[in-house]
């Protein structure tokens, strides 16, 4: 008996072709660094670094890509790469809250089951998008938060580090010159710290046609007493299904109230619109319409994609099958469109 077993056994795994060998499709890895680009603070070699850091964060998602893995792992090995590089708003190189400490945000959807995990407020995890991950692929739970995820992520044995690994001179001198600004009174509408969105996110297309997204965080400078932005709310600002997969960055507050990253997905759905238009009617008309700015990226099952924005410049890039990654950084440069015009999706 236990041999015919063995030998169905056998015979099925002939049978049925391993993920490497699934007809493989196109592939596609978007990315962003947040829509708080100021093009009059960015040094040459900013500039450089950034645009080195956003290369390298492709190629590793397209690794895994490349490899016939799931578009959750390119995702999660692209937001990695970003969370370790102190150019951005997320893992090392964070904001400060109003009583200079960085509290840490970050979430991930499978586009395939709808599974979804999250994070917020933690101050030790040294990526806060592998503790998303473990909350969605080991808990029962879709959203954990401070204490509770640093327990959590002590018991699944993530990588913990001590606060002041996050720190970097540049984010503690912007909460000073915050502070400095909201002791003169000034609107939140005119801080120049309002204008450092640097969250970032990932949205990736496998071969076998499935989408995913994530985001991770440092939130807002100055923020208060346990704030939670958009970026680890699932519908707010990530999201993803069979169809649809959104990051988003920007004013946090207004993408919660809008549920962007779902409303963007829900457009697509429903009105039958591209991710050009349904990205632009709610990054560029309902977000500022509500008094927020920012930008999203956003990912067809086509291999569409598009990247709004109505701040002067998004930190973005994708690479396709080909493994070539494009990069931009400012509103007047110009990324490819994919799939290359008139080419069958
Ligand atoms: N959306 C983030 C938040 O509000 C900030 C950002 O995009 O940089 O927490």
């Amino acid at each position: 008996m236990k041999k015919l077993h063995l030998c169905a056994a056998v015979l099925l795994s002939l049978a049925v072709p391993t993920l490497q060998a699934a007809t493989p499709g196109d592939s596609v890895l978007l990315i962003h660094g947040g829509a708080g680009v100021v093009r009059s603070e960015m040094t040459p070699a900013d500039e450089v670094a950034v645009r080195a850091v956003l290369e390298l964060a492709l190629r590793k998602g397209h690794e895994q890509l490349a490899a016939g893995k799931p578009a959750l792992d390119a995702v999660t090995a692209a937001i990695t790469v970003l969370e370790d590089d102190p150019h951005f708003n997320a893992g090392k190189g964070a904001v400060f809250t109003h009583d200079g400490r960085n509290e840490l945000d970050s979430s991930l959807m499978d586009g395939a089951t709808l599974k979804a995990g999250a994070v917020a407020g933690v101050h030790t995890v040294k990526n806060p998008v592998l503790l998303a991950r473990a909350v969605m692929e080991k808990s029962e739970h879709v959203m954990m938060v401070g204490d509770g995820a640093e327990i959590f992520a002590k018991e699944q044995g993530i990588e913990q580090v001590d606060p002041a690994y996050f720190r970097t001179e540049k984010r503690w001198q912007q909460l000073q010159q915050a502070l400095k600004e909201e002791a003169a009174g000034q609107a939140h509408a005119d801080l120049e710290t309002a204008k450092h969105f640097g969250t970032v996110g990932a949205v990736a297309l496998d071969r076998q046609g499935h989408l995913a997204a994530g985001t991770s965080t440092g939130g807002m400078t100055n923020k208060r007493y346990g704030r939670v932005g958009d970026s680890p709310i699932i519908g707010a600002g990530t999201y993803a299904n069979a169809d649809c997969a959104v990051s988003g960055t920007g004013w946090g507050e207004f993408y919660i109230r809008a549920a962007a990253a779902h409303d963007i997905c829900a457009r697509m759905a429903y009105l039958k619109e591209t991710p050009q238009q349904a990205g632009e009617a709610v990054i560029n008309q309902i977000i500022p319409k509500l008094g927020g700015d920012g930008g999203a990226i956003v990912l067809g099952a086509d291999g569409s994609l598009a990247t709004p924005f109505n701040t002067e410049g998004m930190y973005r890039g994708w690479i396709g099958s080909d493994g070539v990654p494009h990069v931009a950084l400012y509103s007047d440069e110009k990324l490819p469109s994919h799939p290359p015009a008139g080419a069958k999706p």
